[in-house]
């Protein structure tokens, strides 16, 4: 565990704390009490279209800045979150942004990637590459800024260092004020740094994960960022993740994370994205299903954000489309 003192400040950019709301019509339609179902918005963080990064950014990039950073590096796929949100807090910080993407250009510039030229950052695209060509490729831009007499400072992937976890330590006492008596929290996995910072406040216990596909080894990611966290060793397997949602892959729609999104819209009208929040809904779902979420417990759903991916993502948008309702005057 690190001092205190060695932390780097927040650079503060979020708006905070973020909402704790009731969803009464989704709880009873889910068979839960009308008050056992809250969501924690932190689709509401303010920054750049919000969402769980923004958290994450606060501690990496106010260590950029004692670093006497001049331009953020990180990398990600073409509809990252991450990666648009690291090009906003760019635009707030006055550093530039370089963000290095999985694949070709073309595909899709809609959704993140829109937003990512409107914020002013420069993508490079790596081609089809694995998580470490991409690391390495992220690694090379940083020495050529460098050789131009830039300072970079590169971001990990999806902001989930040690560090970034810290953003959802933070989160955790927000909801521990909020709702004294949670039970469980369920929350979207993807590098991990959410559930991590959640886990070390709450405890393994109360936190239920959702695997979305974004890594090969969920619980051991976790693990390992709880344990960089507590500075205690964390055990893999007391954490409560499940691996029933990734379905055909990370960016494939799955039918129960589009049912979970339609069904969030219709009773609550809130957005989830198909990716993360959808698979996190369709976790929680099954989760009351399976006995493992119980009526009368408090059970918090933390909307971490996405709504941009979803303008990015065809076979959901096709779906939304099919799906809406038209009647003559
Ligand atoms: C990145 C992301 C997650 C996953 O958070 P991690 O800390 O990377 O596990 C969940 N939801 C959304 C919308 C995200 O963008």
């Amino acid at each position: 565990m690190t001092p205190d003192s060695l932390i780097p400040q927040r650079a503060v950019f979020g708006t905070w704390p973020t909402p704790l709301e009731p969803m009464p019509r989704l709880a009873r339609a889910l068979g839960l009490g009308a008050d056992d179902l809250w969501i924690k918005r932190d689709d509401l963080t303010g920054l750049g279209g919000g969402g769980n990064k923004v958290r994450k950014l606060e501690w990496t990039c106010g260590a950029a800045l004692a670093d006497g950073a001049t331009v953020l590096v990180t990398t990600g796929a073409p509809q990252s979150n991450h990666a648009r949100l690291t090009a906003a807090a760019g635009a707030r910080l006055g550093l530039d942004v370089v963000l290095v993407l999985a694949g070709a250009p073309g595909a899709s510039e809609s959704g993140n990637l829109a937003l990512d030229g409107l914020f002013g950052a420069t993508v490079v695209w790596a081609g089809d590459v694995d998580d470490q060509a991409l690391d390495a490729t992220a690694q090379q831009v940083a020495a050529g800024l460098r050789r131009q007499g830039g300072v970079p400072a590169v971001i990990p992937f999806g902001g989930s260092s040690v560090l970034g976890a810290r953003g959802y330590v933070e989160c955790g006492r927000e909801l521990l004020a909020q709702a004294r008596d949670l039970e469980t929290v369920v929350v979207a996995v993807g590098s991990g740094g959410t559930m991590a910072g959640l886990v070390d406040q709450l405890g393994a216990s109360r936190v239920i994960g959702v695997h979305c596909g974004a890594v090969t080894d969920p619980a051991g990611t976790v693990s390992a960022l709880v344990s960089g966290l507590s500075g205690t060793d964390c055990a893999p397997d007391s954490l409560r993740m499940r691996l029933d949602q990734v379905g055909d892959g990370y960016g494939a729609l799955t039918e129960q994370s589009m049912a979970a999104l339609t069904l969030t819209a219709r009773t609550e009208g809130i957005v989830l994205d198909p990716i993360y929040i959808g698979r996190a809904m369709a976790g929680l779902i099954a989760a009351i299903e399976d006995g493992d979420v119980l009526p009368g417990q408090r059970t918090v759903f933390l909307h971490s954000g996405g709504l941009p991916g979803l303008f990015g993502h065809r076979a959901t948008l096709a779906q939304v489309e099919a799906a809406l309702t038209v009647s003559r005057p």
